[in-house]
């Protein structure tokens, strides 16, 4: 057989084949955690050539690790395994005309997110998801992982703004489910099997993704709270006034704050007093007739009467929007540039989020005294980012990182809730998944990894490290 790299190569010319230094900026996932050099970066331009590259790879017994924005968090879109490839979608980006009709649009998985946001502007749409990654991540990537972020609380994920797609699958057949209705019953909800899948069941080659009219109100405010039991009420109450306009309900504590300000110009802080939380609300509709900033300022008077909230400011214009927005989504730079850190994508039922803050601070700070904790995240869906920053002077903070995670993890699952809300598990939390899944779901996994790819050549170790573990469904090519 010849060379698969060379042939590679031959299929996809000088601009679509990447070897040596020019394939050097793909390695390294975004947290530099993992990563090495792959044989060589394929950047295909249509889904007939993701095809021709999956079949090749797939002949040849080699890896593919499919790559969107590489904005991922656990490590999954980089290669583990000596002789694998990146497959990177990024000159596949097109956007199809909007249809206003049927509120959906087709795209390549190569898409930018905000490029998305931009190009729909003009048509009054939205496609309403929103996460600090957006200037990098792209579609596939985002279905890879079945992103959240800020708007779930209204829109849901990824899989729930998906549509329809387009699959190659990983012997190099191509599955044309881009069909663009809500109601599709006709068997398996397959399209949903590949939202978060992590690129180990196909490469997601175009999508039909449901879009939103464009708001034409919206009312934000920056609030500071006693601490998140405070939170939880408040948000619980506004809910329930705003039922459907709610559209963003995030939190940062004081300490995550404090981080930002320290590390990233141009930002501050626009209230007089701060409490141990702050939260972000935003409210949105499509109509004029509603009046969302009385809705807001309504119920933040029935906050402050509580005691619950103690100082807040209504956005009065869209750089102070911008503004607020900002102290939220650069809460992971700020602990990023304070130096090393522990990530945890926790989620628990909303209504106990101040319970697990309280008791993983007991937790870790069983294990590591001193350890500096910086909850953030959704506080309308319950998603936690519970990340730690290390105890002045701690030499041992890497060390401690399992048991730490173990004991989150632990206790997200007593609490009803998931060890890997919106980040995936990729490669960084295989060890932790096969600890707190039940058998039977790791079972039930492993035969679905198995049936779609018995040769284990698509992102193999992301998931599940090794789907031969199920004595019933022995894999070729890994033991
Ligand atoms: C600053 C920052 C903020 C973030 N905020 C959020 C947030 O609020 N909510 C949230 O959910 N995430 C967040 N993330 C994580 C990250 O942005 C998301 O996981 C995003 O969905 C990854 O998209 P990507 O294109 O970068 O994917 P990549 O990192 O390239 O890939 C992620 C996974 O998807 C797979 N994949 C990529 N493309 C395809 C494809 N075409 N077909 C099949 N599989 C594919 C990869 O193999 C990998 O396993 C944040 C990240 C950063 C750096």
């Amino acid at each position: 057989m010849t060379d698969p790299a060379a042939a590679l190569a031959q299929m996809l010319g000088p601009k679509g084949w990447l070897s040596g230094e020019e394939a050097e900026p793909y390695r390294q996932d975004w947290l530099k955690r993992y990563g090495i050099a792959p044989l060589g970066v394929a950047r295909p331009i249509s889904t007939a050539q993701v095809a021709e590259i999956v079949t090749l790879c797939c002949d040849a017994g080699m890896n593919v690790v499919p790559q969107g924005g590489n904005t991922g968090l656990c490590g999954g879109a980089v290669v583990e395994r000596a002789g694998g490839i990146i497959l990177s979608l990024s000159r596949m980006a097109a956007i199809g005309e909007p249809d206003a009709a049927s509120g959906s649009v087709v795209v390549d998985a190569g898409v930018i997110l905000s490029a998305l946001h931009d190009a729909l502007a003009p048509h009054g749409l939205v496609f309403p998801m929103h996460l600090g990654a957006e200037g990098s991540a792209r579609i596939g990537g985002l279905i890879g992982t079945n992103a959240g972020g800020s708007h779930a609380l209204r829109h849901g994920m990824m899989q729930n703004l998906v549509l329809g797609l387009e699959v190659v699958l990983p012997d190099g057949s191509i599955w044309n489910g881009l069909r663009a209705v809500q109601k599709d019953n006709a068997g398996y909800q397959l399209r949903k099997l590949f939202c978060g899948a992590e690129g180990t069941l196909g490469v997601v080659t175009r999508a039909v993704l449901k879009l939103s009219p464009a708001p034409k109100q919206r009312a934000t405010a920056l609030l500071t709270l006693g601490d998140s039991a405070a939170a939880v009420a408040f948000g619980t109450y506004l809910r329930g006034e705003a039922g459907e306009f709610l559209t963003g309900l995030e939190f940062f504590c004081d300490f995550g704050l404090s981080l930002a300000l320290k590390h990233l110009p141009g930002l501050s802080f626009p209230l007089e007093s701060r409490g141990d939380v702050h939260v972000l609300v935003e409210l949105t509709s499509s109509s004029t007739r509603v009046q969302l900033d009385d809705i807001l300022a309504s119920a933040l008077e029935w906050g402050m009467e509580r005691g619950l909230i103690l100082d807040g400011a209504l956005a009065m214009s869209d750089a102070q929007r911008a503004h607020f927005w900002r102290l939220r989504e650069e809460q992971p730079e700020g602990q990023r540039l304070e130096g090393e850190q522990l990530k945890h994508d926790i989620s628990v039922p909303v209504g106990r989020i101040a319970e697990f803050i309280d008791k993983g601070q007991a937790l870790c700070q069983g294990i590591l005294p001193g350890v500096r904790i910086n909850p953030f995240g959704h506080l309308g869906d319950g998603n936690i980012h519970y990340n730690l920053s290390p105890p002045q002077g701690e030499a041992d903070f890497a060390g401690k990182a399992p048991e730490i995670a173990q004991a989150l993890a632990a206790l997200a699952t007593e609490m009803a809730g998931s060890f890997a809300a919106e980040h995936g598990l990729g490669r960084a939390k295989i060890v932790l998944a096969d600890r707190n899944r039940s058998p039977v779901e790791r079972d039930l996994m492993a035969r679905l990894k198995h049936a779609l790819d018995p040769l284990n050549t698509m992102n193999p170790g992301v998931i599940i490290a090794n789907p031969s573990g199920k004595k019933n469904f022995p894999m070729n090519g890994i033991s």
